[in-house]
């Protein structure tokens, strides 16, 4: 199949497209025509081949044509594309059966549904329905989606449209080892979420949402003991622990298979999404199974949940992440990323803060180590000159100063020694 050109796909974009963040161009200011994928590289309409550390905002966990979702999605396609949820169909309900063995003991179900906005939802709905209670917590530089009820919770100006967003959602100063407004130390983050709940709620709410590592918000760890201290708090307030694995889980931070394990952390409500399908559009929700029955007694129906494709990719992730034990080779990865990005930042001033873990890294640049005054223009000046060497990294967080690397499980040691040889001539460059 011929494709089009640059131009031509710009043009028709702009045209046809309803104008949003890409037609903007906010995050590329050259247009990215992509090709074809294979591994963890992406190949443009020119035949350029470029590492993509951004997996595609996450979603190409193990990698572009990975050979086991390939197969078992061409198989599933080939069988039927669509099976409603009001009809039995095996691929679901084994996905299902296969993820529950993943958490840690428990009575957990699935409900499965298209997007990780949806999956957002979903889980507020069940909180709210299982507790009685109505008002949630959310933390400030979190990103759980941008439709309507998961906008409410997400704290960016940057997507908040100036119209009421969905009641019933407060939000909580969030930690921040590196540039938090209570410094380090965790004590006066953890009173504020009780102090929240006294001044801002009724006293009783529904639940607490965390990211265990901010990711939109710029790579940010929640830091040791922050998660436990926070959600008793939540608990004796008759709230429930929301964790969002949307980009922390499937063992991305390579230490462990789910973000909140690393925290020590027994959840309630689980919810996953991007790379749940390597590429393919699905999301979910884990609850314990009294929670989820409280929820049933509501109506509720999604029309592509439980898709038998999308379930198919999913469990080649869950499948492939085991036989290649990708979770320790994300760690591996991620350790040679880290050991060679602090060499640099002996290096170079800019890079403020190196953090994260496994395939889940942020670099912080800042103009001042100090102050830490966001270098938000060397960070976009950067962005440009790695795509030049053939390297994709995305400049993000509220000062879109964090360069953000979370390449698909598929990357190798040559491709970490590439991202950091061009890092380095693009910061020497500048
Ligand atoms: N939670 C987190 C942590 C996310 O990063 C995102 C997407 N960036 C979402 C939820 C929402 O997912 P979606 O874009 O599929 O609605």
């Amino acid at each position: 199949m011929d494709s089009l050109d640059t131009a031509t796909v710009e043009h028709l974009r702009q045209q046809y497209l309803s104008p949003s963040a890409d037609t903007l161009r906010i995050y590329h200011d050259e247009p990215f025509v992509a090709l074809r994928g294979e591994g963890a590289h992406l190949i443009d309409n020119q035949g350029r081949r470029f590492l993509d550390g951004t997996a595609q905002n996450l979603c190409i966990s193990l990698g572009y044509g990975h050979p086991l979702t390939l197969e078992m999605v061409h198989r599933q396609v080939d069988a039927m594309m669509h099976c409603t949820s009001l009809f039995h169909h095996e691929m679901p309900t084994l996905y299902a059966q296969e993820l529950v063995a993943r958490m840690p003991p428990g009575d957990w179900v699935v409900h499965l549904v298209n997007s990780g906005a949806e999956a957002i939802d979903l889980a507020y709905a069940m909180a709210r329905a299982a507790t009685g209670n109505f008002e949630i917590l959310s933390l400030r530089n979190g990103y759980h989606g941008a439709h309507f009820t998961a906008l409410a919770t997400t704290a960016f100006s940057l997507l908040r449209p100036p119209m009421p967003t969905a009641a019933g959602f407060v939000q909580v100063v969030n930690p921040d080892a590196y540039k938090g407004v209570f410094g380090p130390d965790i004590t006066q983050y953890v009173a504020e979420v009780g102090r929240t709940i006294g001044s801002a709620t009724c006293g009783r709410i529904a639940g607490m949402i965390i990211e265990p590592v901010q990711g939109f918000g710029g790579v940010v760890p929640m830091p040791e003991g922050y998660m436990t201290a926070a959600l008793d708090i939540v608990r004796a307030a008759g709230g429930l622990a929301i964790i969002d694995e949307v980009q922390t889980g499937f063992g991305r931070m390579g230490s462990h298979y789910w973000g909140f394990e690393a925290h020590g952390v027994t959840p309630d409500i689980v919810v996953l999404g991007k790379g749940m399908g390597n590429g393919m559009p699905i999301a979910g929700v884990i609850a314990r199974r009294d929670i989820a029955t409280a929820f049933a007694e509501t109506k509720f129906f999604n029309t592509y949940g439980s898709n038998p494709v999308a379930a198919a990719s999913a469990r080649s992730v869950l499948a492939a992440i085991e036989q290649e034990n990708l979770q320790a080779h994300a760690a591996h990865m991620g350790d040679r990323a880290l050991t060679g990005l602090r060499q640099l930042q002996t290096k170079h001033p800019l890079m403020g803060d190196v953090r994260g873990s496994g395939l889940l890294l942020g670099i912080e640049l800042v103009n001042d180590r100090t102050t830490r005054e966001p270098a938000s223009a060397q960070a976009q000046a950067i962005q440009k000159r790695l795509r030049e060497l053939g390297v994709i990294m995305v400049a993000g967080s509220i000062n879109r100063n964090v360069l953000r690397f979370n390449p698909p499980y598929a990357i190798e040691a040559a491709d970490i020694d590439h991202m950091l040889v061009s890092l380095d001539q693009a910061l020497s460059g500048l």
